[in-house]
């Protein structure tokens, strides 16, 4: 019983090595995932820069239809002029006139303030353009390194993996079927120790008699709350410590 808990234990490590590799091939792609990102996130905030520098160009459309017509307004009003017989008929035309003066002067304002609004929002777009291609590049150069990284972390991992392979081909099929199961279901966690009668799996205390059982290692024992197998090692480099 002794050796077949020796050889789950060498197998939960070489699971755990693993899982290792695992957990740092993940992290490399998803750092690659999050610069894509930023860049995206970098192009739609240029993307709508442009989209609003193309309404504000549509807004100065309008205005610019504004003040062509006052313009029109003005010439009409100066024509009537020659014609109007009282002078309350010439009142009115003058305070047309003097109101469309009033619009041209007010939409050239307008349309320079907007133009300033255009450029701005164009300018902000092209700098964020720039950024994106530059860091595009980068990220590219990057994305060579870590998928060359991985593919040695791979190379590493296939190493773990075959002695992970005839280790459990050293398991009897019944007890490797439950280890596989826990391994899913318990976080990669299939084996664990047990200190001062604590379960280092999900730290709940071991009953007395349970505890002392799995001290004598004679036999192979599950953690009544995580189900995870226990074993025991003496803990002499601890108590040196
Ligand atoms: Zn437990």
């Amino acid at each position: 019983m002794k050796e077949d808990i020796s050889v789950l234990i060498a197998l939960q490590e070489l699971d755990t090595e693993l899982s290792g590799f695992d957990r740092k091939i993940e992290e490399k792609k998803q750092e690659l995932i999050a610069r894509e990102q930023t860049i995206a996130e970098k192009e739609a905030l240029a993307e709508q820069c442009r989209e609003k520098a193309a309404e504000l160009e549509q807004s100065q459309r309008d205005i610019k239809a504004n003040s062509e017509e006052a313009a029109e307004r003005i010439k009409n009003r100066q024509g009537k002029m020659m014609q109007v017989q009282t002078s309350r008929e010439h009142q009115a035309l003058l305070k047309e006139i003097e109101e469309a003066k009033k619009t041209i002067k007010d939409t050239e304002e307008q349309q320079l303030q907007v133009m300033e609004q255009v450029e701005a929002e164009e300018a902000k777009a092209k700098e964020l353009e720039n950024l994106c291609a530059g860091e595009k590049e980068l990220l590219a150069e990057e994305t060579v390194k870590v998928e060359k990284s991985i593919d040695k972390l791979n190379g590493q991992r296939l190493v773990v993996q075959e002695q992970r392979d005839k280790m459990a081909q050293r398991v009897p099929s019944s007890q490797i079927k439950r280890y596989d199961k826990l391994l899913k279901k318990r976080e990669g966690l299939a084996v664990v120790r047990v200190i001062d009668a604590v379960c280092q799996g999900c730290f709940m205390t071991i009953p007395p008699q349970k505890y002392n059982d799995i001290c004598l290692g004679e036999q192979i024992f599950s953690c009544p709350t995580c189900q995870r197998t226990l074993y025991y090692l003496p803990e002499t480099e601890e108590a040196d410590a």
